[in-house]
């Protein structure tokens, strides 16, 4: 019996699918807040880089989300509260392949 391949969470995420939706399912209504948060952590602990600063503004590229939830802690315990976190709509979002 053959080994299988090992694969490299890259691999992985590589493999899953995304449907998009036309509305953001993440979203900052309070701009000022984030032009205060000192750290913005929402950039940093997010692995698919869906948060970038870019002229005075969150940048949130919602279409490569994985829905970790990992900057919505972020935000609330080292950041300032502005984030507003929800799963994408219906059957909208990631579709993992591997777990
Ligand atoms: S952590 Fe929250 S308050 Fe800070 S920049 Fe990110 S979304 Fe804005």
């Amino acid at each position: 019996m053959a080994a299988s391949p090992k694969l490299t969470v890259a691999d992985r995420l590589g493999a899953d699918a995304f449907a998009s939706d036309k509305e953001s399912h993440l979203r900052v209504d309070a701009m000022d807040l984030c032009r205060q948060c000192a750290l913005k952590p929402c950039i940093q602990v997010c692995p698919a880089q869906v948060y970038e600063w870019d002229q005075d503004r969150l940048r949130i590229r919602f279409e490569n989300c994985l829905e970790l939830g990992a900057c919505r802690i972020a935000c609330q315990t080292l950041g300032n509260g502005a984030l507003i976190w929800a799963f994408p709509r219906g059957t909208k979002g990631i579709q993992y392949r591997y777990g």
